[in-house]
């Protein structure tokens, strides 16, 4: 939650005075994604990664529910403006604040990282939110279409570099998604199943991952690897070649119900 506030309040301002045309399509089509799929849990369900804890309160469902009605009212608001419509980030940031008063103000401000918290703070953070906010809406999406015979990945995906390419404040991370997503390991050609929609984000990730590996933003406490790990799951790698149907079947459950790494780790062999 901290983190997609920020992506929407705080990132969207890094991107221009004015709001309009495929930027203004990219914001309308993620809010809509978020308003449609944004995760949630029950309040005796855990929360997902990525959110943050307020003093020892962890963050409940009922939270996920309130942000998900923000984003349905900013859905709705960017689509009553019209697709013609040139928007200044005062309108839209007014805008936000407003929809997040009326819905009670779910979104933890000041909290500090949990799941993403960094050995300081110039390590994980944002970026790390920004990830596991995109897997766990990813298998969300899957989830909630899984009867869905019509359902395909790519429109979903593209929403998502949409708004990465339109939004993303960090210069270099956004050159290189768009260059991975469109030519190198391009969406439209590696996109065909429904559970893609999560899976080619697994593997986007990991090729982020393996390009980062001892660069000077990784945090030493935290060292990239080709996600999961055996820790984490032992059943999805051998030989360091991955099982994508063990994987699949991680993933969902990991982003469906995850805490920190070692805790999950723990709870996961449990019932393996
Ligand atoms: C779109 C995008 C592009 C980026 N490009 C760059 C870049 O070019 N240069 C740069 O320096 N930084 C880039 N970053 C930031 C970088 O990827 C990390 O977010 C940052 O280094 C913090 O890393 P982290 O250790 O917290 O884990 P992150 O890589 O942020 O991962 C967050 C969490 O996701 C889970 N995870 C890890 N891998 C996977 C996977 N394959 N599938 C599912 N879950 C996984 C783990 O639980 C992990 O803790 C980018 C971020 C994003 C969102």
């Amino acid at each position: 939650l901290k983190a997609i506030r920020y992506s929407l309040f705080r990132e969207v301002a890094f991107a221009g005075d004015v709001i309009s045309g495929p930027k203004l399509t990219a914001l309308a089509d993620f809010v809509n994604l978020l308003a449609n799929h944004y995760p949630t849990a029950r309040t005796d369900e855990r929360q997902l990664v990525g959110d943050a804890v307020v003093g020892n309160v962890r963050l409940n469902g009922s939270r996920g529910e309130q942000a998900k009605a923000v984003f349905g009212d900013l859905s709705d608001w960017l689509i009553a403006q019209g697709t013609d419509a040139r928007l200044s980030i005062s309108d839209w940031q007014n805008e936000f604040m407003a929809a997040e008063r009326r819905h009670g103000s779910p979104f933890p401000v000041t909290a500090k990282w949990q799941h993403c918290r960094g050995s300081s703070d110039k390590f994980r953070g944002f970026t790390c939110g920004i990830w596991t906010s995109l897997h766990a809406l990813t298998v969300r999406v899957y989830l909630d279409n899984v009867a869905d015979n019509n359902f395909t990945a790519l429109p979903v995906l593209k929403t998502i570099r949409n708004w990465v390419d339109h939004f993303f404040s960090c210069r270099e991370c956004r050159g290189h998604f768009i260059l991975l997503t469109t030519k190198l390991y391009s969406m439209e050609s590696k996109a065909k199943q429904p559970h893609d929609v999560f899976m080619y984000m697994w593997k986007v990730h990991n090729t982020v991952n393996a390009r980062l590996k001892g660069s000077d933003t990784e945090d030493p406490q935290y060292p990239k690897y080709q996600f999961p790990a055996p820790f984490l799951c032992p059943q999805c790698s051998k030989d360091g070649i991955f099982d994508e149907y063990q994987v699949r079947q991680f993933l969902l459950r990991y982003y469906t119900d995850v805490k920190r790494d070692g805790v999950f780790a723990q709870e996961t062999l449990k019932f393996l």
